[in-house]
Order: C-alpha cells, then structure tokens, then sequence
C-alpha cells in the first residue's frame, strides 16, 4: 500500500474502510466523503513594521446534523485547506464518538505565531473573526484552541464577537480564560483524557498504570498537561520531545521541574538537567509501555512504524498516524487508542463550558473531571464494544460508532432539497 500523508484522503481513507463493514448506504457515504462549507479568506494585518501583511484563513464545517460545528483554530506555518478539511471531518466523528451536541468544523491561519508579537496577533484575530462572523455564532459554529492557539487567543474571539453582536456572548467560543466564563479543567482537559483512556487502554491490556512508562511527543498544551497529569498517577516518563528536539532520562524525567524550566526557556525543553539529548525520530521508537504522539500529523508511517516498540499509543493529537502504519501497528499486536477517541477530552470539556455558559451557572473542577470521565469511559467501552461486533481495530471501530450516530441524526432530520 502506498502510504498516503494528505490529511483529508487519510480521513476519507479510514471512513471509506468503516463505511464498508457498516454498509453505510452511498447517499450518506457521498455526503460525509466532503465538507459542507469550506471557506478561505485574505487577512490584511498591519505588522509593527508598518508594513501590511496579507495572511490566508480558513474555516470548514464538515456536518453539522447533530449540532453546531464544533473545532479549534491553529495557527501553523503548515496550515492548508486539506488539513483544516481533515480536522473539521475529525470533529464530526470525535463528537460523535464521546456523544457530545456538536458538529464538526475546524479553522486555521497560515503564519508562524512564534515569530509574531502579542499586538500582531491580537490583531491578525480580530481580523479573521470579523471575516467569518457570518458562519461563527453559540449555535452555529464555537471555535476553541488548537496548535498555536490558547486562552488568549480565544479572549480575542469572544471581544471581537461581543463587540460585533453587541453584547458579551460568551458561548462563541470554548477554551476562554476563567475570567471570561472558561470553564475549570479546560486546560488540562485532553491531558486528562488522555491519562483516562491510557489507563483504560492498560487494563483491556490486563497491565497496571501505575510504574508503567510513557513516552510523550510535543510538549504544547496536550503533551505538557498530559505529562503532567500521567507523572501524577505513577506513570514514569522516559522521553519527551518538542519541534526543538527531544530529551531522555530512563529513570524518569521530573516532570514538574521541566515543567517550570519551559516556561524560562522560550516554551523549549532542550538542555533540560539529568535528561539526555536524543534524536526525536529515534526518540518515537524506544521500547515504552504508552507512546503518546501529541503534535502534529503524520508521525507514525510506513517508515518507522515496524520500529515501535510501544505497547499502547494514545493518539493525543489529531491524524499522527498514517494508513499504511495502522497495518503495521495492528499486526505488531499494539493497542492503538485513536484520535477521535483519544483526544476527545478537550472538546467534551468544552462541551461542558459552553452549557455552563448558556446556563449561566459555574460547576466545581471536581463536577467537571468526574463528569468528563464517565463520558471518557463510556466512549472507550462503547469503540471496544463496536470493535467486538465489527470485529476491526478500534480506529475503525470508531468511525462506524460515529458514522451509527451521525446517519441517524441525518435519517432523522431528513433531507431539505
Ligand atoms: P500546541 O501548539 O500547544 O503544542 C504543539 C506542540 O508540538 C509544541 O510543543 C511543539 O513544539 C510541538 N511540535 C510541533 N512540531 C513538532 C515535531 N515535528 N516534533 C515534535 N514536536 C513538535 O498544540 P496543542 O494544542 O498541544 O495540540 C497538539 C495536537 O493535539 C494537535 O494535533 C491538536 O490538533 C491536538 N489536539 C489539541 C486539543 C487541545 O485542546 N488543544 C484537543 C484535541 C486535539
């Protein structure tokens, strides 16, 4: 099989092997194989040169049959329409697999935040969400955080909507500070998930969490509080990496301390103490009870999946894997927790923040985790449960549970011609 790296066809790659063992009827099958609203638009910023820069953005709605189109926003050097396609489709399937109301959709800038200042930003922001406003709304479509993006960002979102709407309309968008209605546990919300299905995951394995070791592949928003939190519960991780480089300790990395040294170090975790330096492909194959690629697309492929020597990977970023290396993982015998299921914690959190914001009435960070892990649980059971009737590996298993649940929503509504 030639391996495919185009996020959308590795998305439409996947739905069309779930679609097959469902029997999805071919309507539907051409509805879900395109997104609904795909939209692209020029950004003119005024740099602090002086100078204006022209920027692109995108926002896509794949399906929004069960609910408004929920999906973050990146900023990357990467962005393209193929990609935020990908993302928003992922979205459609990730709420339908942990059962929240939403939709899918997703949105993205081409630029290098890294490089930008604070008033840059703000203003690059401001100016593509009044470019969009027209298909954003609480019950159209509520962004939240993604590669590049943080409370900050979201704070920007939720000013320019209020000001546009005139009044504050908290529930345009999810991942906001606390000060502006964000939720408690939203932050951590996909680390945590990720240590839920982790453990999950161990004990379908028939193997303790607890002095079991991790591996963990970007350490932004997911991979930093996923270590966090894993460190917490006795996990010890032996490696992680960021687009800087990759640094290894075997007895265990003191992940509080690393912590505390990014946040001094420009975000970077090179030439973190007592760790080594080691090289951050070889850094995915060293022999770990739980790899938790959390960065970007297209990490694990035909070239170097054969070299895993994970027992578990937990998918804490979206389409790390491609097609080809699914095979591979899966007649290595290693239990893939997929990304739809796996990193699904930080939208149901966000889920979470946009009733409270509706409601108008704050829950306890203890209401929020324990409510996010009945719905973690469930979802793990529900993709083992699909995986048993299906008899297919719990990626696929996955998307037809999604896939169920999404055409039902369509046969429902009927079609509007
Ligand atoms: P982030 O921008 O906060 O962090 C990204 C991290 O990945 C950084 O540490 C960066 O240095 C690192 N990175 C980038 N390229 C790399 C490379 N080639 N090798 C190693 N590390 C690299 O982004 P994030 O919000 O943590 O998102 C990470 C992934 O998780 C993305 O795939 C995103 O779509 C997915 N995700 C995020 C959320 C969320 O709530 N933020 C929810 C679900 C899924």
């Amino acid at each position: 099989m030639t391996d495919i790296t185009n996020p959308f066809e590795a998305m439409q790659n996947r739905l069309k092997q779930a679609a097959d063992i469902y029997k999805l009827e071919d309507n539907l099958f051409k509805v879900f194989m395109a997104p609904a609203r795909s939209m692209i638009v020029s950004l003119p910023v005024q740099m602090d040169s002086g100078k204006w820069e022209v920027f692109t953005g995108y926002r896509v709605h794949h399906n929004t049959a069960r609910g408004p189109a929920k999906g973050g926003i990146r900023y990357d050097l990467h962005v393209n329409l193929d990609e935020v396609k990908a993302l928003a489709a992922w979205m459609t399937w990730k709420c339908a697999v942990v059962d929240v109301p939403f939709g899918g959709g997703k949105g993205g800038i081409l630029c290098d935040p890294r490089t930008m200042s604070a008033g840059e930003l703000e203003r690059l922001t401001r100016r593509y969400i009044s470019e969009i406003m027209d298909i954003l709304g609480p019950d159209r479509d509520v962004p939240a955080p993604d590669v590049g993006t943080n409370p900050q960002t979201m704070a920007w979102i939720m000013d320019t909507y209020s000001m546009h709407v005139r009044h504050a309309e908290k529930g345009i968008v999810t991942g906001k500070p606390l000060s502006l209605g964000g939720s408690k546990g939203r932050l951590e919300a996909t680390g945590r998930g990720i240590l839920i299905v982790a453990r999950e995951a161990m004990r379908k394995m028939n193997r303790v969490l607890e002095g079991s070791t991790a591996v963990i592949q970007g350490f932004g928003n997911v991979g930093s509080q996923a270590a966090r939190l894993m460190c917490e519960a006795g996990i010890k991780i032996i490696a992680v990496s960021d687009v800087n480089g990759a640094i290894e300790n075997k007895k265990g990395i003191n992940i509080p301390a690393l912590l505390k040294y990014v946040e001094s170090n420009k975000g970077s975790i090179v030439g973190f103490k007592e760790c080594d330096p080691i090289d951050p492909q070889e850094m995915l194959t060293l022999e770990t009870d739980i790899l938790v690629p959390a960065a970007i697309e297209n990490q694990i492929t035909e070239v170097n999946a054969s070299k895993i020597r994970a027992k578990v990977i937990v998918e804490g970023a979206n389409g790390p894997t491609t097609p080809a290396a699914d095979a591979i993982l899966q007649d290595k015998n290693i239990l893939v927790v997929p990304d739809i299921l796996a990193n699904s914690g930080g939208v149901t959190v966000s889920y979470f923040e946009w009733v409270q914001n509706r409601q108008g009435f704050y829950w306890r960070e203890r209401e929020v985790n324990e409510r996010l892990t009945e719905y973690m649980v469930h979802a793990f059971e529900s993709v083992t449960a699909t995986q048993e009737k299906y008899k297919t590996n719990p990626r696929i298993a996955a998307y037809i549970l999604a896939l169920d649940r999404v055409t039902e929503a369509m046969h429902d509504r009927g079609f509007y011609a």
